[in-house]
């Protein structure tokens, strides 16, 4: 069925708007108390993803004039050295928010190191503090990729007051602070994962569904309900028959795209709304610091 008003929900521009934004406000606040807001993403290994994201990450702060100090770690280091160098960065009244890049290698204990960022400079959203104060609906850094839909969602003017909202996918990054945030702006939340057994009679009914299980094509044509608001996390890299690779979410986009209200596309919906949120937070923990 076609949509009367199929809209695509547009993140890239978004997140330019609200970049050109930042950097206004950033410019006046780092000639008033004389430095930058600064950011440490730390890196392990070599990853091709992880180091794509992290170069987005710094090339996004050198634009908005947040000063970068991230580090590099080889492969094989120890789990001391970067408790040492968290230790160090949240002592540092020069860096404002400390981001641990996660795939970690498997010696390394990413929830002990996650632990160990000091709450306030945590601008991923992801210790323990944060999320707590997520969960009971109180002030705090939050998770970038669903603040980043919110934000989305918020701009382009969907009331989610009341709807039935379908999160696909429950992890601690991306499933779980999504179905709270959505709980918080007062909808209905179904959450959905792996071990669902009736996905698509669920899916069905979403007014607003929102996928984050990185699969492509899980979501198709006929499971999704007419006029519904489909916001895809996904990000998935595959390869056509020519051997032309590209990235997808994980809706078939153009099965899909005319049925709808309003989508997300992949890319250019939701990634650059999770960097703009990065840092968004750390101008927030900057402002923060300067209080206090
Ligand atoms: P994850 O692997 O930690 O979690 C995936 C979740 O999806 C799990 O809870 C799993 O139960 C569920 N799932 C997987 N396959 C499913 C299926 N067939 N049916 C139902 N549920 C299923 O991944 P994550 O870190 O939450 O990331 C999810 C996706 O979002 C990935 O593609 C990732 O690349 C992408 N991502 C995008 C952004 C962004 O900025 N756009 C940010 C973070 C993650």
């Amino acid at each position: 069925m076609k949509s009367v008003y199929p809209q695509l929900l547009d993140g890239k521009a978004l997140a330019q708007r609200i970049q050109d934004q930042l950097k206004t406000e950033v410019e006046r606040l780092k000639s008033k108390y004389g430095r930058p807001p600064g950011l440490a993403v730390l890196m392990v290994g070599d990853n091709p993803a992880s180091a794509a994201y992290v170069r987005n990450k710094e090339r996004a702060c050198a634009k908005v004039g947040i000063a970068s100090f991230g580090q590099h770690f080889p492969a094989d280091v120890s789990q001391s050295e970067i408790e040492k160098t968290i230790h160090r960065l949240n002592q540092d009244s020069n860096v404002d928010g400390i981001l641990l890049q996660l795939p970690l290698p498997e010696h390394l204990n990413g929830v002990y190191l996650l632990h160990q960022i000091d709450p306030d400079k945590d601008v991923d959203g992801l210790h323990p503090l944060n999320l707590g104060r997520l969960v009971r609906g109180e002030t705090g850094l939050r998770s970038c990729t669903p603040a980043g839909v919110m934000r989305l969602l918020r701009e382009y003017q969907i009331d989610v007051n009341g709807k039935h909202a379908v999160v696909v996918g429950r992890s601690i990054l991306v499933g779980k602070p999504m179905a709270l945030m959505l709980l918080e702006a007062d909808a209905t939340v179904t959450v959905a994962h792996l071990r669902t057994q009736n996905l698509p009679e669920l899916i069905r009914q979403a007014d607003i569904l929102i996928t984050a299980a990185g699969c492509p094509n899980l979501i198709t044509a006929d499971q999704v309900k007419p006029n519904a608001i489909v916001i895809d996390v996904g990000i998935n890299r595959v390869t056509d028959t020519q051997g032309k690779s590209r990235l997808v979410g994980d809706v078939d986009f153009a099965a899909v795209r005319d049925m709808t209200q309003f989508i997300t596309p992949v890319p250019g919906g939701v990634g650059p709304m999770t960097v703009t949120m990065l840092l968004h937070n750390t101008l927030l923990s900057y402002q923060k610091q300067l209080r206090s």
